[in-house]
């Protein structure tokens, strides 16, 4: 089975880890700040916190925002549960924003119009968490405009993102957003194993973002309320978590790091081919906007109704044939934890009419030419 994405470790990855292993510090040590650094790097962001999961990554941004009961947090439906699940941890109400039917992202319209009415009704989300969808940027000029007129903040879940760009800064920069987050599974672009990261600009976020990874303690006198009474001395401050990544996973992120840009270059290569050789069958192809690059994280394909078979078919189909096609996402209000709070699938007609024709081919930086020529073979028997 060619899966529809796979991670890259050679060999310079598992010497950095081992590296790791056999210093004195496999947690904690200095493999962290050298990760931060190259996220810092990429980015251009002022501040990169390494943490154990984007899923820990969006929990702890949305503390430091102080996201709490009674507030409410907006996002796009099509995308991971951990990007709303942050919201519930928080004891805060969560909402979704329908989806641009161009795009997969959340639509911008949608939420504009939303928000006013929520102005008129006095609901209007402390929080909204724009999503990237396999790697493509939401227009974030817009959703910051947005934020400035009604005073939300904004939280980029950029899990799908790095090494992507917006209107020629790359995405993690935060120009228009407070913090965005990437995750580093294995399946995303480059990977820790399990690992996320929270980037900002605001020093006040920053300072709390590294508290809440770490149970709320500082060593930094600067922040402690009471006088050090000897040089062992650390406070607690706030209530934060054990959200801490290991010495040995931001190494082997920062060695992954160094292959970034070949990563994206690789997966715009396997797109262009993909474009070219799909093109004639009654698929859509995922729109790529001029201004933005794609990190390309997933290659989408929506199944039109002149297809010859629907999704179920298709999947089953391309599945036997050792194409390992993937349906993401489930919009999350149809999960029944989101079901039971009330939400309709109705209200949602772009993100169910996304999920009906959905599918993910195989995308990932070291899919060979003759596996790619395997998918796009096997496409054309499907759907020719
Ligand atoms: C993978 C993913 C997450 C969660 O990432 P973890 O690192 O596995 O916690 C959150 N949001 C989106 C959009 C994702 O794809």
């Amino acid at each position: 089975m060619i899966p529809y994405g796979r991670q890259d470790i050679p060999q310079a990855d598992l010497d950095a880890v081992m590296a790791v292993l056999k210093s004195d510090f496999i947690t904690q040590g200095p493999a962290i700040p050298a990760f931060e650094a190259a996220i810092k790097a990429q980015t251009t962001a002022n501040h990169a916190f390494a943490v154990s999961s984007a899923t820990a990554a969006l929990h702890i941004a949305c503390l430091a925002i102080g996201l709490g009961p009674g507030d409410r947090l907006w996002t796009s439906p099509n995308t991971f549960v951990a990007s709303s699940n942050a919201g519930l941890y928080c004891g805060a109400d969560v909402d979704f924003i329908d989806i641009d039917p161009v795009t997969y992202n959340m639509s911008i319209d949608a939420l504009a119009a939303k928000l006013e009415a929520a102005e008129r009704a006095g609901t209007l989300p402390k929080v909204v968490i724009p999503v990237h969808f396999a790697g493509q940027s939401c227009d974030m000029e817009r959703i910051g405009a947005l934020r400035d007129k009604y005073g939300f903040q904004v939280i980029e879940d950029a899990s799908h993102a790095i090494g992507g760009d917006y209107r020629d800064q790359p995405v993690g920069a935060c120009p228009h957003s407070d913090i965005a987050v990437f995750s580093f599974h294995p399946v995303k672009i480059v990977t820790t194993a399990e690992g996320g990261v929270v980037t900002t600009n605001d020093d006040a976020l920053a300072e709390r973002l590294a508290m809440l990874r770490t149970h709320g303690i500082t060593r930094d006198p600067a922040l402690m309320r009471n006088a050090p009474d000897g040089p062992w001395y650390y406070e607690q401050v706030m209530l934060g978590l054990n959200y801490r990544m290991t010495d040995i996973q931001a190494a082997l992120g920062a060695s992954q790091m160094t292959r970034l840009g070949a990563y994206i270059d690789a997966r715009h290569a396997i797109r262009a081919r993909y474009d070219a050789a799909l093109s004639d069958l009654p698929l859509t192809l995922p729109h790529q906007p001029d201004w933005q690059r794609s990190a390309l994280h997933l290659y989408p394909i929506l199944i039109r109704d002149d297809a010859p078979m629907d999704r179920a078919q298709a999947f089953d189909a391309l599945r036997a044939a050792g194409i390992g096609v993937n349906v993401l996402y489930i919009p999350v209000y149809r999960q029944p934890w989101y079901a039971d709070m009330g939400f309709r699938r109705e209200d949602f007609p772009a993100a169910e009419d996304y999920y009906a024709r959905m599918l993910a081919i195989p995308m990932f930086a070291t899919l060979s030419e003759a596996d790619q020529d395997t998918v796009i073979a096997a496409l054309h028997d499907v759907f020719g």
